[in-house]
């Protein structure tokens, strides 16, 4: 027997009884005739002590850091004892040990505060691993699995596996190929997510399927996203969407009683896609913190029910003919940054910097200082009037103290630098705390996105989305063909709601989901409004739609992006920490170093000719 405990196992109760344990050596610290090592497994720390005898023995034999090391003695009490270690009040006193592995010498030091950079620990990632901290992220990432588990096996969810090696399903990013050797030419797609499988389980009868599953996205990557990532996938038949936010409002629930202790009682607030974006700028609205946005003008068409604090928008807005920085700007968006009227023009400047970069691509920003005494300071004192400048500020709903950020340009554009600044804001102020969390959902996102570049319609969540049933008709009786590009919000598509629904927790989407088209003649009218013919539909999609001919069940679901979802429970954004073996911003394991290339014997086999010029 290698032991009879673990290293984070013993306490003062277990005083007088003999051992054997085996780890990882943590340190070594001599004192004259005595050594004291201390032992590291996954389970925790415990002080083995050498005394005289043994010493001479270890001296022969030095064990080095992360040497593996099995020792047998008996439980003692500690005399210095260290109540930052559970197993603080107890050593073992050493009888006999035996090196069983030697380690060479880390390139970093396995301790919480390590001294190696992101690249070394990646390429080490086996290393990295055992650190304390990267050790509970994983140990947190399993307990999401087992609770998302137990909660969906407790409802009657089935774990049903779909495979890998698939044909090329279109979800709006681009597929990894994988060559087929036996059918030289040709290519399998790894799913990107199993959408139409768990679609076709609903129609062969398995009305409740889940999987924790690999996806494959071969985007470009941003600083959080990963090529290959996990989703807790869910279906379930003869639902309809308040069915699917009952159930899965639970299951989130359950997951944070489960791992966080957190016991959320009320039910989850529910917001609009369109009152997101009208009051944050955004469709995953960050709640914990306030700073709404603020819609001094804006295109009608976009929210056809809103209005302007300060009345008329467009070209009637008070805020047009005084010559200002707002006179063509289609959206006019403000924030009120609460007690930070005080900011010097450095820091304004800077704040205008910070909008001006190319991603977000503002030309400019206007701020207004409202004194705590109550009188302005603005960037627009030339162009408005006081009453003009109040009715801002009062429309803003700022206070005094607050300072209020002014973004204008183009619809899109602003909305996305205004939320961005918000968010941006928050941060600085401290207001985005990662111990609070806010859960919502968000519904009723539009069926149907404007993508500039081809001039037509893309699904915004995927093709098999169903819209509002009572708007199934504006679909069947109009054509989806954009005529004029700029005019597409007057498009009756634009309008067209569908059944679909995030969660939204701490300002990220960490799921996602919606009803599903389920008749046939829908689904080949929603391909056809995004621009597939009857051939084309047959070619990608003709396995759905021979399905559905063969009564299929009407039918939902969601998935849930896990990795993020252990992200934010742990504290943070970066989801690379909770994934045992990541990949690296540029899409390598660095361990691995793949991808890499293959040898000629493969490429042949496969019927693949690499034109390495470019490589
Ligand atoms: N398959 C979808 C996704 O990956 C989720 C869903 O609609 O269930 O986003």
């Amino acid at each position: 027997m290698y032991r009879t405990n673990t290293c984070g196992e013993l306490r003062i109760i277990n005083k007088g009884t003999r051992v054997t344990l085996a780890g990882w050596v943590q340190t070594v610290r001599k004192f004259g005739a005595i050594t004291f090592v201390d032992l590291r497994d996954r389970y925790g720390i415990t002080q083995l002590l050498f005394g005289e005898e043994l010493n001479k023995q270890l001296e022969q034999d030095p064990p080095g850091r992360e040497f593996v090391l099995q020792a047998t003695g008996i439980v003692n009490e500690r005399s210095n004892k260290n109540p930052n270690l559970a197993t603080g009040d107890i050593e073992i006193s050493v009888q006999s040990f035996k090196i069983l592995n030697k380690s060479v010498l880390p390139p970093f030091s396995i301790q919480d505060d390590t001294d190696g950079g992101d690249e070394l620990r990646m390429k080490y990632r086996f290393l990295d691993l055992r650190r304390n901290t990267v050790k509970k992220n994983i140990e947190l990432r399993y307990a999401v699995n087992r609770a998302a588990r137990n909660y969906l096996h407790q409802q009657g969810f089935m774990d049903i596996e779909t495979p890998f090696l698939i044909k090329s399903t279109p979800e709006g990013a681009r597929d990894f190929v994988v060559p087929s050797r036996m059918n030289p030419g040709q290519f399998y797609a790894l799913p990107q997510s199993p959408q139409t499988f768990k679609q076709l389980l609903m129609v062969s009868g398995y009305d409740r399927y889940y999987q924790i599953v690999k996806c494959f996205r071969d985007e470009d990557l941003r600083a959080d996203r990963q090529p290959e990532f996990t989703q807790i996938d869910c279906e379930m038949a003869f639902v309809e969407q308040e069915d699917i936010l009952d159930m899965f409002e639970g299951m989130i629930k359950f997951i944070f009683k489960e791992v966080k202790g957190i016991e959320y009682t009320e039910t989850l607030p529910r917001m609009t896609w369109e009152d997101a974006m009208w009051n944050y700028g955004n469709d995953k609205p960050d709640t914990r913190f306030g700073m709404k946005v603020t819609n001094l003008n804006f295109p009608q068409q976009a929210f056809p029910g809103k209005q302007s604090p300060l009345g008329t928008v467009g070209s009637e807005s008070p805020l047009r003919g005084a010559g200002g920085p707002f006179d063509d700007a289609e959206t006019v968006l403000a924030i009120a940054i609460p007690g930070c009227s005080e900011y010097s023009r450095k820091q304004t400047d800077e704040l205008t910097e910070w909008v001006k970069r190319p991603q977000l691509g503002m030309k400019g920003m206007v701020f207004i200082k409202i004194n705590t005494d109550g009188t302005y300071k603005s960037s627009i004192d030339k162009f408005y009037n006081e009453n003009r400048i109040k009715a801002i500020v009062a429309a803003a709903r700022a206070e005094p103290g607050d300072l209020i950020l002014i973004l204008a340009g183009a619809e899109e554009r602003t909305r996305k630098a205004t939320s961005e600044l918000r968010m941006e804001m928050a941060e600085r102020l401290g207001l985005r705390k990662n111990t609070e969390f806010k859960l919502l959902w968000v519904l009723d996102f539009p069926l149907f996105e404007y993508n500039p570049e081809a001039n037509r319609w893309v699904a915004r969540h995927h093709p098999f989305t169903s819209p509002k049933p009572e708007q199934i008709d504006t679909m069947i009786h109009n054509n989806p063909v954009i005529q004029n590009a700029s005019a597409y919000l007057d498009h009756p598509y634009a309008g067209i709601k569908a059944n679909a629904y995030d969660m939204v927790l701490n300002g990220n989407e960490i799921g996602g989901g919606s009803i599903r088209i389920f008749q046939r003649e829908l689904q080949e009218k929603m391909f056809a409004a995004l621009g597939m013919d009857k051939e084309e539909q047959q070619h990608k999609f003709g396995f759905l739609l021979n399905a559905f001919g063969y009564g299929a069940p009407p039918h939902g679901g969601i998935a849930f992006g896990f990795d993020r979802l252990c992200a934010i429970l742990g504290g943070s954004e970066i989801i690379r920490d909770f994934i045992a073996f990541p990949k690296n911003n540029s899409g390598r394991d660095v361990m691995l170093d793949a991808p890499s290339v293959i040898d000629d014997k493969q490429l042949e086999e496969l019927n693949i000719t690499i034109q390495r010029k470019n490589i």
